[in-house]
């Protein structure tokens, strides 16, 4: 075995893996919503003693030679550093890692940015008008459960109804289009009565 074969199987095993500190860091970082589709991440488990989440801790430039947008010039600690990282739901990180061309370190730092950007703004809002954040919340909710109830009720015999909704437009529209004579009746109608009150104004 040659000593570049064995240099490159060495290299390609280390991963710079961020460390649970490291992740927990980034997480707060956007309070634990996604930076991509900003949906949350952890949650309450039917078991009240558990918590449930579908946060990963994404690297911007990847773990280890071979991965997406790895950059050899960080050294290992820049690779670990929660500079490196973003947090994200898994759908985002599965797509982060294999849309290279959508996700890029430039694309990935400025959702980066924005998300914390926004949950920095959502702390100071909440540490100074917390209360009225909290009714508001509670006024959006209530509000929002009415919503998806009365779209509940509609969708659950609906889905049938809507698609006769669309039936009869797309009737009425194929009616009107295979009646033409219809409107140039209405339109001779309306030159006529136009042309009457034409003649009874010259007389
Ligand atoms: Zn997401």
């Amino acid at each position: 075995m040659s000593p570049e074969t064995v240099r490159i199987r060495v290299t390609s095993t280390v991963r710079d893996e961020f460390s649970s500190r490291t992740k927990e860091i980034i997480a707060r970082r956007t309070g634990y919503l996604c930076a991509i589709c900003h949906c949350a991440t952890t949650g309450p488990a039917q078991n009240p003693l558990q918590a449930k989440s579908i946060g990963v801790a994404a690297h911007i430039t990847a773990a280890a030679p071979g991965g997406p947008r790895y950059d050899a010039t960080l050294t290992s600690a820049e690779r670990k550093s929660p500079e490196n990282g973003i947090w994200s739901c898994q759908n985002c990180g599965k797509e982060i890692d294999s849309d290279v061309g959508r996700f890029t370190v430039e694309s990935l730092r400025e959702y980066r940015l924005r998300a914390e950007t926004a949950a920095g703004e959502r702390f100071a809002i909440r540490n100074r008008h917390g209360p009225e954040l909290a009714q508001a919340e509670r006024t959006a909710r209530s509000a929002a459960t009415t919503v998806v109830r009365q779209w509940k009720s509609v969708y659950r015999y609906g889905e049938q109804r809507l698609v006769q909704l669309n039936l009869r437009n797309r009737a009425m529209v194929a009616d009107a289009e295979t009646l033409p004579h219809m409107d140039t009746g209405t339109s001779d109608r309306g030159l006529r009565n136009a042309n009457a009150c034409r003649e009874r104004q010259v007389h």
